[in-house]
Formats: C-alpha cells, sequence, structure tokens
C-alpha cells in the first residue's frame, strides 16, 4: 500500500513526491491501463479537469478525490487537457458509462459528480 500522505518536500495538492505515489495506487487500481484507450497508463488524468479550480474553487476536493484521479497514457491525456470528459467520450459513449462505473466503484457519488462539470 503506497504512502499517500504528502512527504515533507511535496505541497498538498501537487508535489513530484505525491504525484509519483498517486500514479502508483491510481494505475494499480486500474491493471495499468489507459482509461481512454486501454493503452498503458504512464499519467494521472483528472476526469473533472484541473483547470475548473479557478473557476470552482469549492470544486477542490472533489477534483482532488480519488475517484476524479484515473490513469491515462500521455497522448490520450494530452488529448483530452482541459476537456470536459463527455466531450471527449463523446464518439465513445460506452467507453464513458465504463468510465463512470469505475468512478462509482470508487465512490458511489461520483455517479452525479460531473452533473455541471462542463465549465
Ligand atoms: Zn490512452
Amino acid at each position: 500500500m503506497p504512502d499517500l500522505s504528502p512527504s515533507p518536500s511535496a505541497t498538498v495538492h501537487d508535489g513530484r513526491a505525491r504525484s509519483l505515489a498517486t500514479f502508483d495506487a491510481v494505475a494499480a487500481r486500474h491493471g495499468w491501463r489507459c482509461v481512454y484507450c486501454d493503452g498503458t497508463a504512464s499519467t494521472v488524468d483528472h476526469v473533472i479537469p484541473r483547470r475548473l479550480r479557478k473557476k470552482r474553487p469549492d470544486w477542490l476536493p472533489r477534483i482532488n478525490a480519488p475517484e476524479n484521479l484515473m490513469p491515462a497514457c500521455e497522448t490520450c491525456n494530452l488529448m483530452k487537457g482541459g476537456q470536459d470528459v463527455r466531450h471527449f467520450l463523446r464518439c465513445d459513449p460506452a467507453r464513458l458509462r465504463r468510465l463512470v462505473r469505475a468512478m462509482a466503484a470508487i465512490n458511489p457519488g461520483a455517479l452525479t459528480m460531473l452533473d455541471g462539470a462542463d465549465g
């Protein structure tokens, strides 16, 4: 079980030490596969994009929640960028449903957490 507590050298919401620990935990949970293309995951994607932190500071807990962190390959992470995941996966609704189910498996509240997240 990786230690997810922030190390003294890492800030609470970001920082390399914490990012590496988070990646291991998130990727292991999904068999090291990208949730968007099933390729090999090498990054952690924020399903609700981090850029919304500025617009919706009240969403910080939701943005940093475990269910919002999914493994992604670098290509998909870059392609998705700050897009709403429903827009990014608009041509692949089956994959979007699987992703939402994976989020709900971590937190049943995730089924509604995307609501209003299209800013
Ligand atoms: Zn991918």
